[in-house]
């Protein structure tokens, strides 16, 4: 398809690609809002623009969103999408609906650049960075899923985003940014950075960036206390080991105010859940305003590692409490239809996967 693709561009981009059509300003403005507010594709219902300029775009530009592969829905509530780009690449999006609203989790790469040992994603051999289009298209997608045009102001089921789905964000910072200054625009999809989260293995020279840039809630894939053990669950420790993570954690502009930073941690079974390890984990976090999301392990086929038991992580939460930290226990959402944090991996990659240890199963839309 030869027709440029009007999603993904930011506000400047499409004021600039309308001047070239002759329009003035205020055009772009109408056009953002039938686009993000009201959701249209069809540049013909969008009536405020004018005839001549409707036809215009229609000849030159289009509107398009990633393609539904499979859409999922858990008996739990939880919804996933495996959606296809245009090159034909697999990612997925998953929407976890809390009592009246949900947050939708975000892919931002093909597989991962990073292979951090307990992570399906991490395991994907193809990686590529998505566009800020194909990120974009990951929420109006899911918007379309509940209905959700235009853009409502309360009430809203979407109405939290995390980046927590495939990939690492930072490694694609520039267009992830410009997908979320999209999303976060007030005229159009209009989820406030309060609502945003963005989670990061620690690449540690992008993190002020982000406070300065985008101002999102902060998360960090911490899951071990030693740099030794970190170095082998999250191999780009090496690189950017403990210390400094925490110290660019604690100039986080998030962090001297209300919004504390969260660290995400893994309960991985005889491997990081013992009670110093909680002790350590409280140490280490004292002079950040933190909260911690002990994340049970989701097994996937080959892992290996084991969850950790629930008494185990039941102790390992309330050690940290005692010791003033707040660590809630994430209960797992999706798990039938592996949905669930660290599971996403495009349909494609699994076959091969199950191939790989001759266990052949025929996929439907797999490459
Ligand atoms: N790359 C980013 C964001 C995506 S991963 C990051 O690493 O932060 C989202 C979260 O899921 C991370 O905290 C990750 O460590 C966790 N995760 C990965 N595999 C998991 C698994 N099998 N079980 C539970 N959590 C997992
Ligand atoms: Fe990549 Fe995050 Fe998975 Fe690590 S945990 S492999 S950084 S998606």
């Amino acid at each position: 398809m030869s027709a440029t693709n009007l999603i993904g561009l930011s506000r400047d981009e499409l004021t600039d690609a309308l001047s070239s059509l002759g329009e003035k300003p205020f055009r772009a403005k109408q056009l953002w809002h039938w686009i993000y507010h009201r959701g249209e594709r069809d540049f013909a219902a969008m009536t405020s623009l004018g005839g001549p300029l409707r036809e215009k775009l229609a000849a030159a530009h289009s509107i398009r969103l990633p393609e539904i592969a499979v859409e999922q829905k858990s008996k739990d509530g939880t919804r996933k999408w495996l959606l296809r780009t245009e090159d034909k690449n697999e990612v997925e999006a998953v929407f976890i609906p809390e009592e009246d609203r949900g947050a939708l989790c975000l892919s931002s790469q093909v597989g991962c650049t990073l292979a951090c040992t307990f992570c399906h994603t991490g395991t994907q051999k193809l990686v590529r960075n998505l566009s800020a289009a194909e990120i974009v298209g990951q929420v109006m997608v899911a918007r379309d899923s509940y209905g959700e045009w235009p853009s409502p102001n309360d009430g809203r089921m979407l109405s939290n985003i995390v980046m927590m789905g495939m990939g690492e964000p930072l490694f694609n910072y520039d267009n992830v940014a410009k997908a979320l200054h999209i999303i976060m625009d007030g005229d159009g999809l209009s989820i406030s950075k309060r609502r945003i989260t963005l989670s990061t293995s620690g690449v540690v020279p992008m993190i002020e960036r982000v406070g300065a840039e985008l101002g999102v809630g902060l998360a960090i894939s911490l899951h071990a206390v030693r740099d030794e053990l970190r170095d082998e669950l999250v191999p780009i420790n090496r690189k950017y080991p403990i210390a400094e993570l925490l110290a660019a954690c604690r100039n986080y502009p998030t962090a001297s105010n209300a919004r504390r930073i969260t660290f995400e941690y893994v309960m991985l079974k005889g491997v990081n859940d013992s009670e110093a390890d909680a002790r350590e984990l409280a140490r280490l976090l004292k002079d950040i305003p933190a909260k911690i999301n002990l994340i049970p392990f989701n097994k996937w086929p080959g892992a290996g590692y084991d969850c950790s038991t629930a008494p185990k992580i039941k102790r390992f939460s309330q050690t940290l409490n005692e010791l003033g930290l707040t660590a809630p226990i994430r209960v797992p959402r999706g798990r039938d239809i592996m949905a669930a944090c660290g599971q996403l991996k495009s349909a494609s990659e699994r076959a091969r996967d199950k191939k790989d240890i001759g266990e052949f199963e025929t996929l439907t839309g797999g490459r």
